[in-house]
Order: C-alpha cells, then structure tokens, then sequence
C-alpha cells in the first residue's frame, strides 16, 4: 500500500498549545477585562473584506497592500482579502452598519490577523492582535485614553518594565505636507547613498525611509530634517495636548521624532510600546490617529485613533503560566463503582467544581494515578459501606465541605 504522507503545518502559521497556549489566553482575559475598565465595547468582524477596503484604505503603497496581502477571487469572482488589520474593516463597518448614531464609538476586538511575510521570531503570517478603537472623536483626549489602556494593560500583564512608549506627531495636512517637501529635498540630495527600496519610497511614500532598518538608509534617516520645525500653530498645540495629558494620567511616554507609521492613513499621533526583549521584532503595541481613513473608504470626515498589538509578542513577554488545576478527581476503584464515580463527577462539575473521574485502567493502580493528578481532594469508591473515601490533599475546610455537600446530596433520594 503506499505511503499516506502527512500534509505539513503552512509555513508562517502556528499551532498554540500547552504554556503558549495559556500565556496566549492571559494576554486576551487581561486585555477583556481591562477593556471594560475602560468602557470600550466588544465587536465582531469578518475575517475577510473585500480587497478595497484595505487598498483603499491602507494605501496601495504601503508595504501591506503591496506584498503581505492574501488576495483571492471567490467562486462568484470577487476578489477578496484576508484581513492584514482591524482598522480598515471596523471603518468599513462602522460606514456600512450605521454605527456614526454611536459616535464617538469605543471599540476593541482581537483574532487572527494575516500576512505573506518571512517567518521568525515573534513574526508569522497568520498571527493575532488585540485591538482598541475610538472612532469620532477629534480631542487629543482619546489619544490619552487609548494610551493609558494599553499602558495599563502592559502593567496588569507583568510586562511594563523594559518596555517604553515612544510617541511623535506627524501634524496636520499642512504640517505633512511641508514636512513631507523637506524630506523629499534631502533624500533627494543623497540619492545615491539610499537602499533600493527608499529610492522606490521616495516617490511614492518618503516619510517611510525614516524608519527604514536598512544600514545604508539609517544615517540619512538620522540626519534628516525634523517634524518640528514645520509644525503648524494648531498640530503643536495638539500634541501638547496629548503629551500633557498623559502626564496627567501617569502614563510615561518619550519622543521619538523618527517614528512614521507604515500605514497612509495617520495624522497627528503616532506611538509605538517597544521593548528590546524580543530582538528585532520589537514592537509589542502600535497605532495612531487616522483622521483621513473614513473618508478614503467615501465616507464623511470622521476622526479616529486606535492601536493594535500582537498577542504572540505579549504571550512571549509574559511570566510563565501554571497549567489549570483540577479540584477533585473521583475514583472507581472497583468496577462496580463505576456508575456512582461517574455520577460523583458529574454532579461536582454541575456544582462549580472542576473534576475529572479515573474509571479505567487497572483498578490497583487507580488510586496512585489519582493522587498523580494533582487534585486538591480524592474521592474513592471502593465498596467501603461507610460510602465514598474523601481525602483533602491541601483542600482548605471550606473547600472539603464543599464537596461533601455535594457528595451527601448524590446519595437523598431523588424527589
Ligand atoms: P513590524 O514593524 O514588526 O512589521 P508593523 O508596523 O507591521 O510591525 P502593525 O501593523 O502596527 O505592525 O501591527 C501591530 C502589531 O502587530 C505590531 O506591533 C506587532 O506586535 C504585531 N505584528 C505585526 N506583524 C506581525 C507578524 N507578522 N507576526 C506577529 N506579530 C505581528
Ligand atoms: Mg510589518
């Protein structure tokens, strides 16, 4: 007969289990129930979008569209995409669905998320985020909401040390525009020294060779005019809005006047929560405001800010977890037993108690395989007339009498 081979695992895609698994769900408990701190709602979305919602609104040439999108035509022709990020697809909602009645709109959702970049480290392509959105809210107030959640957010996980929030401003339209102009003029003027690709960019998106990690870009990157000299009236007292406000919520922040966000659609803030323990892929948390993304998907001027972090890198920063303990273990330690064991455990787990039952195997060993467990109480059927042995192994009184309350319910007669 010849040999069935074993499909393999996609490359890029991961499958999460044991302590990851666990590190993975703290990092989404904590992130819900911060959340709700914070008053910010629950919202489920597609997982794919029709492909120009993100072209649209992440800009055709943006390092997504251009290369990391998983593009298909459906069976009917559409072409369809499988979302890159939340934020196009909330905004294309929040259009199609009525949501503007709600604004301002405070959103979080989280799930998988795809990309067709080289795997590594803390780098996949079909990973996941957790996501936060204020849409229809102008104030530099939102900025400091959002910042504060995710700030408090690192420090419910554990994992704020080492990590620090960087933030810039990109200005006003008038603001990236001038900006924009001087850059042109001084990339331009070392056009030779540049990277293949920020010769590329600099036709098409010059702000992203600031933050180019190609060798060669980085000290013309470094050297290049800053942001502040042509900041408008109105976008410097915005930022200042923001920066005071976060340091009236505590939050602690430092300026980094070299950080763009890869994505068309931001103005005015832009941040970044990097640490330098995960090596290169060092941005745990990202975002920023994105006045112009509603209305490149037609829609009317809508102000919005939000941020997105990658679980697998929060997962990775995160304590080691312990595996979930089972409070009771019921044992049959005699085949006739069974029935009742397994009525026991049934009736503990309707009761709150988490319970496993051991009814197979050798009867001789059941008991030590019991004990193996890890369970805080055992409980032994083994045709004792004075009914079911109950040992609390660590159990506190409360814990014990818990279960014998159960234990003595199982034996009345049922009504
Ligand atoms: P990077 O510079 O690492 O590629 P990015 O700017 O593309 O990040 P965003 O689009 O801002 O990332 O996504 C928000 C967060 O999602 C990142 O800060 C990171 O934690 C996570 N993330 C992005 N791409 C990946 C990936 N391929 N695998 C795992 N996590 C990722
Ligand atoms: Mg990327």
């Amino acid at each position: 007969m010849a040999r069935i081979e074993t499909p393999k695992r996609v490359r890029g895609t991961q499958d999460i289990f044991g302590d990851e698994q666990r590190r993975f769900q703290r990092v989404v408990d904590t992130f819900d129930r911060v959340r709700r701190l914070y008053c910010f709602s629950r919202v489920e979305l597609p997982v794919f979008e029709s492909t120009a919602v993100f072209a649209r609104s992440l800009g055709e040439t943006t390092d997504v569209v251009s290369k990391e999108m998983y593009s298909f035509d459906d069976r009917g022709g559409e072409s369809l995409t499988l979302r890159p990020e939340f934020t196009a697809g909330i905004a294309r909602a929040y259009l199609t669905e009525g949501w503007r009645q709600y604004a301002p709109l405070k959103l979080v959702t989280h799930g998988p998320v795809f990309r067709y970049e080289r795997p590594q480290k803390g780098r996949y392509r079909q990973f996941h985020q957790i996501d936060a959105e204020v849409i229809g809210a102008p104030e530099p107030a939102a900025e400091v909401e959002l910042l504060t959640f995710a700030d408090q957010l690192l420090k419910e996980l554990g994992i704020a040390e080492g990590v620090t929030l960087q933030l810039n401003t990109l200005g006003d339209a008038a603001t990236r525009d001038a900006w924009r102009d001087a850059l042109v003029e001084h990339f331009a003027a070392h056009r030779g020294d540049l990277s293949e690709d920020s010769l590329a960019r600099l036709e098409k998106n010059p702000l992203r060779i600031l933050d180019s990690k190609d060798p060669r870009d980085r000290p013309i990157a470094d050297s290049a005019p800053d942001i502040d000299a042509y900041l408008t009236n109105e976008a410097s007292d915005f930022f200042a809005a923001v920066t005071g406000g976060l340091d009236a919520a505590g939050v602690a922040w430092s300026r980094n006047s070299r950080l763009v966000r890869g994505l068309d659609y931001y103005r005015h803030t832009a941040f970044e929560f990097v640490t330098d323990r995960l090596g290169a892929q060092g941005t745990v948390l990202a975002g920023g405001r994105y006045d112009g993304l509603v209305e490149s998907l037609g829609g009317p001027e809508t102000p919005g800010v939000g941020w997105a972090a990658g679980i697998e890198r929060l997962a990775m920063l995160v304590e080691e977890t312990v595996a979930e303990t089972v409070d009771v273990v019921v044992v049959a330690e005699d085949d006739a037993f069974i029935g009742e064991a397994l009525g026991a455990v049934a009736a503990l787990r309707r009761a709150g108690v988490a319970s496993e039952s051991i009814t197979t195997g050798s009867p001789k060993k059941r008991y030590d395989k019991a004990l193996k467990a890890g369970a805080r109480q055992v409980v032994s059927f083994k045709g004792d007339p004075a009914g079911p042995g109950h040992r609390g192994l660590g159990a506190s009184d409360a814990e014990l009498a818990h279960v014998a309350q159960v234990l003595a319910a199982l034996s009345a007669p049922v009504a």
